[in-house]
């Protein structure tokens, strides 16, 4: 038997049902925020992630699923087309073979461009913000939902294809895109979407990983604490020592992790801008009433961020609790060759949000208000008359004219319908159907002009 992927799985009725609920709550509520959708697609140039995400980072050093493309055509092919014309124009080979030769090596240029399924979604709208000049509509507001892929191992709640919601405001620093207030706006919509979903529990930490520039002297001093160290680290961390020692922060190796409780504290280095932009932000969240804690040693695994960063953690989750991260990243959109585009932005794992939900899949599920039994030789009937009762916005299983009875009955009950709704020839004749409630056992005889009324309950 072929069976899904490892780290992939298939996603089943009623379950689906919880994933729709989220998804419609999530879209609520982004546009009231006034966001929009954007839909970037799901492989990019390797180049956007290597040089957005970080080289040194877990997912671009260990966890991208990248290939080589084939060029537009195959070498084959390619040389079957020279013989072909070779044979037309009557050449000898000796004359044209410094063309081929040429034609070969063009043909070796030309292939092998590098692809890889997304990771993460922020570098893929930041690279569409800068390749369709989306600057120039002032501060841009989009979301996402979709996909995304990486190598880890598989594990309840990570998975190696999982899905994330996420949102990014980004625009021109003339357009507000650096304020505090953005950043706070985002965190409380993030407060507002999680209550909304009646996930209560969850705790939102915070902290500001600085400029740029703050990071120089950071990583410095970085590097110096863990230059008498690093040698009783693991081996990523004594590479990352050398080439990003902030990256250090993302080692989960327990043996490594009293040293790291040693190290200097990216708030130490915070320069005056960054510290304001920080204190405004927390006072903007005060002032609204989002509770947040603040975590100084959460940097992120990922190389974009600047100033705010944050996570969103939830007790139910156990290992994997961390429900959805973000932050800003001021440098991005120049990093990726774009104009200075200020941006705030967050991914949610919609697994692991799904997984957090009080709300069952049966809880949520929209199930059948009527069951539609044709009698023998009724289907184009029973049809026309489900076809009349859905335009009422009426759910409508449709049963089959060659099922008894009986057995109508146990499949309309066995779909969770509200009703029944016999379809026979006498029915036909007098205009007038028998309505059974199946948890009554109540059963009357309706018009067919007031029978979608009656189902609904009017
Ligand atoms: P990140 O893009 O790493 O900042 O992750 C943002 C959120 O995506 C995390 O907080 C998780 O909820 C979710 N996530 C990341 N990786 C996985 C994974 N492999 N499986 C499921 N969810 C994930």
């Amino acid at each position: 038997m072929i069976k899904a992927v490892r780290g992939t799985r298939d996603l089943l009725p009623p379950e689906t049902a919880l994933w729709n609920f989220v998804e419609a709550a999530v879209r609520d509520v982004f546009r009231a925020y006034n966001f929009q959708e954007i839909r970037t697609p799901i492989f990019e140039s390797t180049e956007l992630f290597a040089r957005g995400v970080g080289e040194e980072t877990d997912i671009v050093s260990k966890e991208m699923y990248t290939w080589e493309d084939r060029g537009a055509f195959s070498r084959d092919e390619a040389e079957k087309r020279l013989d072909e014309l070779q044979e037309k124009l009557g050449l000898p080979d000796h004359e044209i073979r410094d063309h081929i030769k040429l034609v070969k090596v063009l043909i070796g240029e030309g292939k092998g461009q590098s692809l890889t399924l997304r990771p993460e979604n922020t570098a893929g709208v930041v690279r569409a913000y800068i390749q369709h000049d989306l600057g120039k509509n002032g501060l841009n507001k989009l979301y996402y939902i979709g996909p995304q892929f990486r190598r880890e191992r598989p594990q309840k709640g990570r998975y190696r294809q999982f899905y994330q919601i996420g949102a990014e405001v980004i625009g021109p620093a003339s357009a507000g895109s650096e304020s505090p207030a953005r950043d706070a706006e985002v965190l409380e919509m993030l407060a507002t979407l999680l209550d909304r979903l009646r996930i209560t529990d969850w705790n939102l930490e915070l902290n500001s990983v600085g400029t740029s520039a703050d990071r120089v002297a950071f990583n410095e001093a970085l590097r110096k604490a863990l230059e008498p160290v690093k040698d009783r680290m693991c081996a990523d961390c004594q590479r990352r020592a050398v080439t990003n020692p902030l990256r250090v922060f993302d080692c989960k190796v327990p043996e490594d992790q009293p040293i790291i409780e040693t190290l200097p504290r990216i708030t130490q280095f915070l320069g005056e801008d960054s510290r304001k932009h920080f204190e405004a932000v927390q006072e903007i969240l005060t002032k609204v009433g989002v509770r947040f804690s603040l975590n100084d040693r959460l940097v992120r695994g990922l190389d974009y961020y600047t100033r705010t960063a944050f996570e969103f953690t939830h007790g139910a989750l156990g290992a994997q609790n961390a429900i959805l991260g973000g932050g800003r990243y001021d440098g991005l959109s120049e990093a990726l060759g774009g104009p200075a585009a200020p941006g705030i932005g967050f991914a949610i794992g919609e697994d692991r949000l799904v997984m957090s939900l009080k709300e069952t899949a049966e809880g949520v599920l929209r199930k059948p208000d009527v069951y539609v039994a044709a009698m023998a030789g009724m289907n184009g009937e029973a049809a026309r008359l489900a076809r009349e009762l859905r335009r009422h916005d009426l759910v409508v299983e449709l049963g089959d004219d060659s099922f008894r009875l009986k057995k109508s009955f146990e499949a309309a009950t066995k779909a969770g319908a509200k009703y029944i709704l016999i379809v026979g020839e006498n029915e036909v004749k007098a205009d007038a159907f028998a309505l059974k409630n199946l948890s009554s056992g109540e059963q009357v005889q309706v018009a067919r002009g007031e029978l979608a009324g009656k189902i609904r309950g009017q």
